[in-house]
């Protein structure tokens, strides 16, 4: 298989040649258990507080607050169940429509087990109301929960903000942070209202099926996962050494070059946007323009069938992410979009292009040739007459419906 033009960098990275490097001997040769007491488990050990020391770098927080995990979706689930165990007596959580599945299922799941769930709106542009989040929060609020920036959009909440309200009501911040670290300077020195904070490795150039959990010093921490005294008694079972002292490496270069790194990521992110909206017509960015991830972008094609699209560039060997999702003979539509009352003639037609530190000058302009390529030939094949796509701002959404909701 050839190369693929790859711009589905918040799903997955490529992984680091350094981090792929730093791992190889824990593949072989270094197979020591890192809770042994022998000098081979212990040289384990030596490379995996190493990589501590490493990724709390990357966030600048103490090694001691780092606790590996399996990723995210993991680090979600713990931080959450952690919190509510930490503040026994209260049972309001407060989250956020645009979150991730596994911060969204999980409070979802509480809120028919005794807890009371307040998801907080957003609006166009993607952002909270921090007027909503003061009426809402109270000394009932065990947990505040929200991501640092959209995987799908790129928009960056204000977790700062958020965390000092959260502070004045006793209640706990955790904040996912998969898509920011390596994209964002994180300071967890000076982000003193984060109490718990999650990454993802895979997605800042290490490996899959491993992340960390921040844990503030003085947060209380239940583990999740119970049955062994690993990570400080924050996270029991044998770790996962080849992913973590490849996440260790990874977060050594993201941090040694972060500030070119956004800078040559926002470069080609805007060269891609500009290129695509000066060869497309009636094509919106989703999400606040500004403040946003440097790699993210995610562009609604109006009566573009997304799924069409996704075929299409699939074709032409690029990876993107639609902005709807195929589900058993329909389209639904992403839950991001939805919650931002972004029209449906263009959540139908979003797809969110990522790129990342590796991402050339000649990748970007192959990609705009070759999308608005397609995107033309997809309007002329269009079952909407020209006039109507050239029509009003706002479609005719009940056809538009009727089209997308096609057995
Ligand atoms: N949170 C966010 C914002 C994400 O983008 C992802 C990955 N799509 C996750 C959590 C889950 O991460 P992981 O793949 O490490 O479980």
């Amino acid at each position: 298989m050839t190369r693929p033009l790859y711009f589905d960098n918040n799903a997955t990275t490529f992984p680091a040649p350094e981090a792929v490097e730093a791992a190889l001997p824990l593949l072989g040769e270094f197979y020591g258990n890192p809770s042994s007491q022998h000098a081979f488990g212990q040289k384990v050990r030596h490379e995996l507080e190493l990589a501590r020391e490493q990724v709390a770098g990357l966030l600048n927080a103490r090694p001691a607050e780092i606790a590996f995990n399996s990723g995210a979706t993991e680090g979600n689930n713990t931080a959450i169940y952690a919190a509510l165990q930490a503040r026994p007596d209260r049972k309001h959580i407060i989250t956020v429509k645009t979150e991730h599945s596994s911060v969204l299922e999980v409070v979802r799941s509480l809120a028919g087990r005794g807890y009371r769930v307040t998801e907080l709106n957003v609006d166009r542009a993607g952002h909270l109301d921090l007027d909503e989040l003061k009426n809402e929060i109270s000394g009932d609020t065990a947990l505040v929960s929200t991501m640092w920036a959209n995987n799908e959009t790129g928009v960056i909440h204000p977790v700062g903000a958020i965390g000092d309200m959260a502070k004045q009501f006793g209640a706990l911040l955790h904040v996912d942070a998969a898509q920011a670290a390596g994209k964002l300077r994180i300071d967890l020195k000076h982000e003193l209202a984060i109490d718990l904070l999650t990454v993802s490795a895979h997605k800042f150039h290490g490996l899959k099926g491993c992340g960390a959990l921040f844990v503030r010093d003085g947060t209380p921490l239940e583990p999740f996962i119970r049955g062994g005294h690993h990570e400080g008694g924050k996270r029991a079972g044998t770790e996962n050494t080849v992913g973590i002292v490849a996440m260790g490496a990874a977060a050594k270069v993201a941090q040694l070059k972060l500030d070119a790194n956004i800078d040559h990521m926002r470069k080609m992110r805007d060269r891609l946007e500009r290129g695509l909206m000066s060869q497309c017509e009636d094509l919106a960015q989703n999400g606040d323009p500004v403040s946003r991830l440097p790699n993210t972008t995610n562009l609604g094609f109006r009566f573009v069938d997304g799924e069409a699209l996704l075929m299409m560039m699939d074709a032409h060997n690029i990876c993107a992410t639609a902005g709807s999702a195929c589900r058993s003979g329909g389209m639904e539509p992403s839950h991001v979009l939805m919650a931002m009352n972004v029209p449906l003639a263009f959540i139908h037609g979003s797809v969110r292009f990522c790129v990342s530190r590796y991402t050339t000058e000649e990748e970007v302009d192959a990609l705009v040739s070759k999308v608005s390529m397609i995107v033309k030939r997809l309007r002329e094949m269009s079952p909407f007459p020209a006039a109507a796509q050239r029509g009003p701002a706002q479609p005719d959404l009940e056809a538009h419906k009727a089209y997308f909701a096609r057995a």
